[in-house]
């Protein structure tokens, strides 16, 4: 064949084979642009899973007559005039493809009115063919509707799957787009029924209560939110907490500049930010907001611009992974109990200064944190407390989180009495936690002791790793590992970190030579060391039929107050529970 070139219809019907994949982009493309027109609503209206129908109605700044037919162009947009405004896109789309490529698929009617026209127009496309624009009646805003999907695309068609599972993905789709814009307000109907309401919410409480019936109230209810600064960067919104996390990566959404993207980096610095809090293989659940100046992402790498560049990438994963471990640090029993809040009445004792807020001293002075490796006199932890005072207080209602010791059941639970109710706790999955943060704690103080291989070790690796391993020699050192070029594909290692001499070497020395290069810093080393110190700190923790003394139970319950990451063990379990009164008094059917 002679080379020729293509004709424009042609050339949108190749385009839409990579913008327009099924009716759910057609969706996305349409609410972005309803977005981008600065629309306070938006209606989407289906049929037939979106192959039937597709209507997109907003209240946005609507297209003026003269643009109409222009808007249905290829390349033709509003949003971008010259390289540099490409170099800092703030809105969602910027390639002019949506509408030509949609229009080249399906039969399309656009109808719009501006604030300055006494009524709307609309122009109809299918085929090819733009016609003239019409006058019509449409308050101001913009109306697009898509009939016949892929009418004339069999090969598309073929891959389209039930209604309801297209139904599915618009729905998704909506979803991904509602949660980054909490001011708007949208709409879903599937064949005239209601789907989806998500009024606009505008506030911390009206966030939660619209977030309700898409992440479910266990997620709500449960979630920590979180909100960090810096100039240059910020990040918030929720993520869930380590005891409701879930067997599936489905609710993990993270926007830049409020756009939807999937990116490695990020999902690999949230999982190392809930390392150590949760179980393999449980996910956690998420909605993050990540603010950048438009100029420091590049989002004009992917079609359906479901991915982004960042320029700072490190910069970007130590954030995120930073702030939500802050949050996740924070989750311990607090006082978020007015009745906790009151100041205390109670004279402190004299003494220590890590004085809980209440105003109660410490049951005793804990001796100095064991070393990692000495763990085995943990057992005589938890004595003697001035407990006279202690119960009083309870009846004062001037309770701490925890409350205070009732008894020991079984040798496994702690029960307690605070001022809501009552506490329950799984005494060993919480003396763990404090152990184990007490073992990190030191680690922390003490940097990474190494130590010296009686025997030098060989470890087999690439050559490029062997290059890196010569170049990182310095952080590699600084880490307590001390290597040496062994050959073109073979390193010598000397020394390391103590506490993982017994650890299988040469995995982890690529590990951490891998993430030094990708991220920058060596996360699997830590995460070695804390899975060692978890599993330490697992054995040095209080076995099951141990009895406590009630002063001992206190001591407890105060450190677990005390204690980062408090209200999960090392692997996501909860270590206690309360129960209200209202709880019990509903239980025994009591004022009804
Ligand atoms: P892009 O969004 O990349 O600019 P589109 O093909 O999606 O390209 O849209 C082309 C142009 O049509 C937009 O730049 C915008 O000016 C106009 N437009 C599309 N949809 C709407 C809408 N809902 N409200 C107002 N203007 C719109
Ligand atoms: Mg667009």
């Amino acid at each position: 064949m002679p080379i020729r070139l293509l004709s424009s219809h042609l050339i949108n019907q190749i385009a839409a084979g990579e913008v327009i994949e099924r009716p759910a982009s057609v969706v996305k493309e349409l609410i972005e642009n309803a977005l981008d027109a600065g629309a306070s609503s938006i209606t989407v209206d289906i049929e037939g899973g979106g192959e039937r129908l597709i209507r997109i109605t907003d209240d946005g700044s609507g297209i003026a007559r003269a643009e109409l037919k222009l808007a249905l162009e290829r390349h033709a947009t509003s949003k971008i005039n010259d390289l540099s405004d490409l170099e800092r896109v703030a809105s969602m789309g910027f390639r002019g493809e949506a509408l030509p490529s949609i229009a080249a698929v399906a039969q399309l009617k656009l109808t719009s009115r501006t604030a300055n026209d006494g009524h709307a127009f609309e122009v109809e496309a299918g085929g090819g063919e733009v016609t003239e624009p019409a006058p019509c009646a449409h308050p101001v805003g913009t109306r697009v509707e898509v009939r016949e999907l892929f009418y004339n695309v069999p090969a598309r068609r073929k891959f389209l799957k039930t209604e309801r599972t297209e139904l599915g993905h618009i729905d998704d789709a909506l979803i991904g787009l509602s949660l980054a814009r909490p001011e708007v307000e949208f709409r879903l109907t599937h064949n005239g029924k209601p789907l989806r309401a998500l009024p606009a919410a505008l506030d911390h409480a009206a966030r939660l209560r619209r977030l309700k019936p898409l992440f479910g109230a266990e997620f709500t209810e449960h979630c920590l939110a979180l909100m960090a600064d810096s100039p240059g960067i910020a990040l918030s919104g929720y993520i869930s907490a380590p005891t409701h996390s879930r067997s599936q990566p489905d609710q993990q959404y993270f926007y830049v500049n409020r756009r939807l993207v999937r990116d490695r980096l990020v999902s690999h610095a949230v999982r190392q930010a809930y390392q150590d809090v949760l179980f393999n293989g449980r996910h956690p659940a998420y909605v993050l907001y990540l603010e950048l100046p438009f100029d420091a992402v590049d989002v004009n790498v992917h079609p359906a611009k479901s991915e982004v560049r960042f320029r700072e990438t490190r910069l970007i994963h130590d954030f995120v992974y930073r702030t939500l471990k802050r949050a996740i640090a924070e989750t311990r029993p607090n006082s978020d109990d007015p009745v906790s809040d009151q100041p205390p009445t109670l004279a402190p004792s004299p003494a220590p200064a890590q004085q809980a807020a209440w105003g109660f001293a410490p049951a005793r002075d804990y001796p100095s944190a064991p070393s990692a490796l000495a763990v085995s006199g943990m057992y005589s932890l938890y004595s003697a407390a001035p407990s006279e005072e202690v119960r009083e207080a309870s009846s004062a209602a001037l309770s701490p989180p925890l409350g205070f010791a009732l008894a020991q059941l079984k040798g496994v639970y702690v029960l307690a009495e605070n001022a809501r109710g009552l506490i329950l706790v799984d005494m060993h999955a919480a003396h763990e936690r404090i152990t184990l943060e007490r073992m990190k704690r030191e680690r922390n103080q003490s940097a990474l002791v190494s130590q010296l291989l009686l025997v030098p070790q060989k470890v087999l690796v690439s050559e490029s790793e062997a290059l890196l391993a010569e170049e990182l020699n310095v952080t590699l050192s600084d880490l307590g590992f001390e290597v040496d070029r062994h050959g073109p594909e073979a390193l010598l290692v000397r020394r390391v970190p103590a506490l993982l001499a017994d650890v299988d070497l040469s995995k982890l020395l690529r590990d951490v030579l891998s993430e030094l290069r990708t991220y920058g810093h060596a996360n699997s080393l830590h995460a070695y060391i804390d899975e060692l110190m978890a599993t330490m700190a697992c054995h040095a923790a209080v076995r099951a039929n141990r009895r406590l003394s009630l002063p001992e139970i206190n001591a407890l319950l105060r450190e677990m107050e005390s204690t980062e990451r408090a209200d999960q063990c090392n692997h996501g379990r909860p270590t206690w529970v309360e129960l209200k009164m209202e709880d019990l008094d509903r239980f025994f059917l009591r004022g009804r």
